[in-house]
């Protein structure tokens, strides 16, 4: 019998599935550009691995309190002031494996069966699941492309009921690459105070890739006196390359960090104490190479999205942020490849896309969406515009 816990979620997140399958094909010896990576392809700035090896050599090897070591937890709070313009105290911070397992053990520590929590298409792949797996039940509002994919007030008001737990909201978005003005933010906080039962999910993991100018901004910045019922998640992962060392963060009430914390104790115990002292480096050091990879990722963005706008079939709003283009592929659906089959749905472009051209990319059905086709710049140029000139190729010869 398949236990309770699994029976709630039915597949492996579908970009790691996605990225596993690349491995595998490579394995057998097949050439393929793999736009499916949800990470930077860039090494972690020097400055960060001095200070994990000096932890190690100074054995900084052991378990360190459940919500992480004073030290990480005050650059935390450096990184918010610093950065965002906010004022949190250190218990008002956590540290976790990765900014998922803030999420996991938030929604596991305070949704009860039948709460909803409401998530926005295109949504990060985790957020449903996630809910599914603590017995919540997610609530899906549909994005529209016309309007940039960002969840408005009148959507967001009609969506609460009294069994709404959490509203989560991702900006800079993945896969979208929405980012929430100021005015979009403030306009979703005024339907949040007239719903005083409902807290806010703020996924800011991708703040530092923001591009045109623009800046992010934080949900508690929009809302500051709704900071109470606010959790923003954040990390190491995209803005320091550092998706291996898993160290992710939390800032919230006092209440909600002090149950993360809890189940923490009873999972993890503590993120690796080497990751804790690399990642006080990274929020609390020089900020230099984050700015460099941000202009980095900003010309990928460009070239990415010049090359795609000669690809025919292919339509898409050019990314503010985070470093995903989200390609709506109803152009191609109705076209016949050399073989002869029929392009259906976007399964079969993606399918076409890795078998016929060797490239490959996420459904936009995993996001909560048809038909789109989610594809990562997190890559050198020269990967990006043989996968590009790939894609052209193929979708030029179907018929
Ligand atoms: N939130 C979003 C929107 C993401 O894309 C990811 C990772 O892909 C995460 C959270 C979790 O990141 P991590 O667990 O590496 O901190």
């Amino acid at each position: 019998m398949v236990p309770i816990l699994l029976a709630r979620i039915f597949r492996t997140e579908p970009s790691i599935a996605a990225n596993a399958l690349v491995a595998k094909l490579r394995a057998e010896g097949r050439d393929i550009v793999n736009f499916t990576v949800g990470e930077p392809d860039l090494d972690t700035p020097a400055h960060i691995l001095d200070a994990a090896s000096k932890a190690m050599a100074s054995g900084d090897t052991h378990y360190t309190s459940t919500l992480g070591t004073p030290a990480l937890r005050e650059a935390i709070v450096t990184k918010l002031s610093r950065d965002n313009g906010l004022d949190y105290s250190v218990d008002e911070v956590v540290a976790g494996t990765g900014g998922k397992q803030i999420i996991f053990e938030a929604l596991a520590a305070t949704l009860n069966p039948g709460d909803e929590v409401i998530v926005h298409t295109p949504y990060w792949v985790s957020y449903p699941d996630i809910t599914k797996l603590s017995g919540g039940t997610p609530v899906v509002i549909q994005g529209r492309e016309e309007n940039g994919f960002k969840l408005t007030a009148a959507e967001l008001d009609q969506a609460i009921t009294p069994k709404t737990k959490w509203l989560i909201l991702n900006s800079p978005n993945n896969p979208s690459g929405a980012v929430y003005t100021l005015d979009e933010l403030k306009a979703i906080a005024q339907v949040l105070r007239d719903h005083p039962h409902v807290l806010m999910m703020s996924d800011e993991i991708y703040e530092h890739f923001v591009y045109g100018g623009r800046s992010h901004i934080s949900f508690v910045t929009a809302a500051p006196d709704l900071k109470d019922r606010i959790l923003i998640i954040n990390g190491a992962s995209k803005g320091y390359a550092m998706t291996g060392w898993r160290l992710g963060f939390g800032a919230g009430p006092k209440w909600l960090i002090a149950a993360i914390g809890k189940l923490l104790s009873q999972s993890t115990t503590c993120p690796s104490s080497i990751s804790q002292a690399a990642a006080v480096a990274a929020f609390a050091g020089d900020q230099t190479p984050v700015k460099a990879m941000a202009s980095l990722y900003e010309a990928r963005r460009d070239l990415m999205t010049g090359l795609l706008s000669e690809v025919p079939g292919l339509s898409f709003t050019s990314p503010d942020g985070a470093f995903y283009v989200f390609v709506n592929v109803e152009g191609l659906l109705g076209k016949k490849i050399p073989s002869g089959s029929l392009l259906s749905t976007e399964a079969d472009v993606v399918r076409f896309w890795l078998e016929d051209a060797g490239v490959a990319t996420v459904l936009g059905e995993a996001y909560g969406i048809s038909p789109y086709v989610r594809l990562s710049f997190a890559s050198g140029e020269q990967v990006i515009q043989e996968g590009c000139a790939r894609l052209r190729k193929a979708c030029e010869c179907l018929s």
